[in-house]
């Protein structure tokens, strides 16, 4: 009998390259792999596959998310009372998948290909040394560690040889990559080099202060790295960042962020995760988060050392999270406790920016060409990771050039039609 087996995910790109990865070895060791019915008429419906196993990877990184992700266990169980529930990744009472429910280990680089997403999603490095103050995730990861150079090089290849055309590079910490003497941007470069009839490489999240200016000098090599970086910012004062235990200053910060948009221009998107009322915020110090993170706005930027009139950058992906204490965290016993409606008025402050920062960057795109790498649903992502409802039809997982005609507020979505 085929055992049937489903993945319920959580969390962050990394959790999803795991997933799809374990997923691909069951499909390879020959259970059958299902999704999960999105209700119980469904069930009865469509008879739809009951799984015999449910494989739910967690995430911790905020009390709700961890809350999210027990509410789910529990509903589960009671809806497949027989089937065996796994609970594995960034889950106070993770397991190892038991070894009678194991698939075959296959040598990595043979690993099967998951071929359910639109881009692959390549784990290259897990674990973190960081000692950030907020932080639970190196208490369920771990130490760094890398995949070796070569191994992570050869699923790149695998990835591209199964009709991929994007490849999102993740980790727990992606600027800690080591590998003997070669770190992040020698392994980005060598996976943008690879002979291929046309693929481009996507960086995962990456730590302000951990990574520098030879990043930026593999992106300047490689124009089919994506004119995109998803900074870890947190905040913008440098009080905050000190009681955060971050390891970079905001100068720091902006020096990154103004040498990448004179290398790369203004078609350069930034993306940051942004926490609001950390213990201790006083309203100067969310006044300096604002002031940063809405930097092409017209209003003078007094915190730096040397005020100037404004960036020349903008960060229009933006993402807000209310502080939630953690416990276990150095933070949750942090105080002055910043009360919880405070936190939540400061992020609906941000998202109003993050909304005008992601619409001028958008718009600013129409009439210019864009790559998109097309998804399921004939629509896709451009370089700079702004969502596109393309006019034409091209094969999934391919990328298309494309000139954007419009924008739409309400989706955040451009528009544009395939180049011939
Ligand atoms: S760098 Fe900090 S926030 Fe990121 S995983 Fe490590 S400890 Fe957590």
């Amino acid at each position: 009998m085929t055992m049937r087996i489903c993945f319920v995910t959580f969390g962050c790109r990394l959790n999803r390259a795991e997933s799809l990865d374990l997923e691909a070895e069951y499909a390879a060791a020959g259970w059958d792999v299902v999704q999960l019915p999105s209700s119980v008429d469904e069930v009865d419906e469509l008879n739809a596959a009951v799984p015999d196993v449910i494989v739910v990877r967690g995430c911790s990184v905020t009390a709700k998310a961890q809350s999210d992700c027990e509410k789910k266990i529990a509903q589960l169980r009671i809806r497949f009372p027989d089937a065996e529930i796994l609970t594995v990744g960034c889950l106070p009472d993770a397991k190892p998948v038991p070894a009678y429910l194991a698939p075959p280990s296959l040598p990595d680089v043979s690993a099967p290909v998951n071929r359910r997403f639109s881009r692959a999603y390549l784990k290259v490095q897990d674990g973190c040394s960081g000692k950030c103050a907020f932080c639970i995730v190196p208490s369920f990861r771990g130490s760094p560690v890398s995949v070796p150079f070569e191994q992570a090089l050869s699923r790149a290849r695998a990835y591209i040889n199964a009709g991929f055309h994007e490849i999102v590079v993740t980790g727990c910490n992606l600027c800690l990559y080591r590998d003997s003497n070669r770190r992040l941007p020698e392994l980005v470069s060598a996976i943008a080099e690879i002979e291929s009839s046309g693929h481009r490489v996507r960086l995962g999240s990456i730590e302000p202060g951990l990574c520098d200016t030879s990043l930026l000098d593999a992106m300047e090599a490689n124009p089919n790295i994506c004119r995109f970086l998803h900074l870890s910012l947190q905040s913008g004062s440098n009080r905050i960042l000190r009681l955060m235990r971050r390891p970079y200053t905001i100068e720091q910060v902006e020096e990154f962020c103004v040498d990448a948009t004179r290398r790369f221009g203004e078609r350069l998107a930034f993306g940051a995760d942004v926490i609001t009322g950390f213990p201790g915020e006083t309203d100067a110090d969310f006044e300096a988060t604002k002031a940063f993170i809405s930097s092409h706005l017209p209003f003078p930027i007094t915190h730096l050392s040397s005020p100037i009139s404004h960036l020349p950058f903008l960060i229009p992906h933006l993402h807000i999270f209310p502080y939630s204490e953690r416990e276990g965290t150095e933070a949750a016993t942090m105080t002055p406790v910043v009360p919880v409606e405070v936190r939540r008025a400061r992020a609906k402050e941000l998202e109003i920016i993050a909304v005008a920062n992601h619409e001028r960057f958008a718009r600013s795109l129409i009439g210019q060409e864009v790559e998109v790498c097309v998804e399921r649903d004939g629509n896709g992502r451009t370089d700079e990771y702004v969502r596109c409802l393309l006019k034409g039809t091209a094969p999934r997982r391919s990328i298309v050039r494309a000139v954007v005609d419009d924008y739409f507020p309400k989706t955040g979505s451009l528009s544009a039609t395939i180049r011939a």
